[in-house]
């Protein structure tokens, strides 16, 4: 039996993540299902998939969830599940010993405390939530060194590096280059990707996400952060990580070994591939992902991004190399930059401009403990919080 513990079951991972569990059938079987405030959602997920925990993060739906869970009981086939209410119930879930594996989806930064609490428990770690190592990777695998924790990415890009890493040994790994779709504007002239609207800045070609990461993925903030958790998940220098404009989204990463070989993962771009072989892995199962048909790809194009138009990159090398606490001011920054924008209170362009500023004011903290990181994270937020007051006037 392999008991998963799918943590932000609602968001667009998550749902993904149990449409794989349900192709997977047993010995994949969902221990935890969570949710922050989706409670109708989750609670159709625990009618269908009866875990055996759930939590709720945001307490204010807790007597509905109680109600609907309480129904359910009544008329229950199976053991009814136990709710557990608040952010704290998050982390328990994440250490328990009944997990045999943590599928972490949660938004932003709320994902830290339960990847740092799966990792002092030595978990599988499933993480499809880019924030805790952008923000504390230094930490997290420090702490996975000492524990065995084992930590797979989610995200496709480094689900990719971490298939095709399988090609040769580590020391022989010269780079890796890990593709960008460029988002709605990568073709856009600098002025039009400035006063992007909202529905602009959400119209993704490619991948179906939620709102943060759509946006991210428009002013290429999503690749800054990328960069910097590929740092942490590989063990690479900034200089080691290239990022390419790959328009189709085909062809997800790239390792480059040291006679020169570059061996590619290529696949649809379809979220339950990577949430499957960090599932499955180290072993490959029948996927309910479609595969591609090479003869009916049109061309693949690869382009090298333009810094001036999308300045989001060079922030992310620059926290990459300043490491420490930067990582964390970077990602918070931007998360109020984001909603800033997309609550009309920032124009498009003055997401990464907000997110410079604040770093620019930023002194790091080398090898932050967990209480350093949080505090740049709340120090950030406000720091973005005043610029983006004064943008608007
Ligand atoms: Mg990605």
């Amino acid at each position: 039996m392999k008991r998963i513990a799918v943590l932000g079951s609602t968001g667009s991972i998550g749902r993904a993540a149990l449409e794989v569990i349900r192709h997977l059938g047993p010995p994949y079987r969902v221990w935890a299902l969570s949710a922050n405030s989706s409670w109708q959602l989750l609670a159709e997920q625990v009618r269908e998939f009866g875990p055996e925990r759930v939590v709720l993060g945001d307490e204010r739906h807790a007597e509905a969830m109680r109600r609907e869970m309480g129904r359910m009981a009544r008329a229950g086939r199976r053991p009814a599940p136990v709710l557990f209410v608040g952010k704290k119930a998050l982390e328990d879930a994440a250490a328990a010993p009944e997990a045999d594996v943590v599928l972490l989806a949660v938004v932003g930064a709320a994902g830290l405390p339960p990847a740092v609490a799966a990792v002092k428990a030595g978990k599988m770690l499933a993480i499809a939530n880019k924030e805790p190592l952008v923000m504390a990777g230094d930490l997290i695998m420090r702490l996975a060194r000492k524990t065995g924790a084992r930590i797979l990415p989610v995200d496709s890009e480094h689900s990719g590096v971490m298939q095709a890493m399988r090609s040769g040994a580590r020391k022989e790994v010269r780079r890796i280059i890990i593709t960008a779709s460029g988002g709605p504007f990568y073709n856009l002239p600098a002025e039009k990707i400035r006063n992007a609207t909202r529905a602009q800045a959400l119209a993704h070609p490619t991948w179906k996400m939620g709102d943060k990461i759509t946006i991210d993925s428009a002013t290429m903030m999503n690749k800054a952060l990328e960069i910097i958790e590929a740092k942490w998940l590989f063990g690479l220098r900034p200089d080691q990580i290239e990022v390419v404009i790959h328009p189709q989204s085909v062809v997800h990463a790239v390792v480059e070994f040291c006679d020169g070989a570059m061996v590619a993962q290529v696949a649809a771009p379809d979220m339950k591939l990577p949430i499957q072989f960090a599932l499955t892995h180290p072993e490959r199962l029948d996927g309910v992902a479609g595969a591609i048909n090479l003869a009916a790809t049109s061309a693949l194009t690869f382009i090298a991004p333009d810094a001036e138009r999308f300045p989001a990159l060079k922030l992310g090398y620059q926290a990459a190399r300043e490491g420490g606490t930067m990582g964390a001011v970077l990602s918070a920054a931007n998360e109020v930059a984001v909603d800033a924008f997309l609550n009309d209170r920032l124009p498009f362009g003055g997401i990464v401009e907000a997110v410079g500023r604040v770093m620019a004011s930023h002194r790091v903290k080398p090898r932050p403990t967990l209480v350093q990181v949080l505090e740049a994270d709340r120090w950030a937020r406000a720091e973005a919080q005043k610029i983006i007051g004064k943008v608007v006037g």
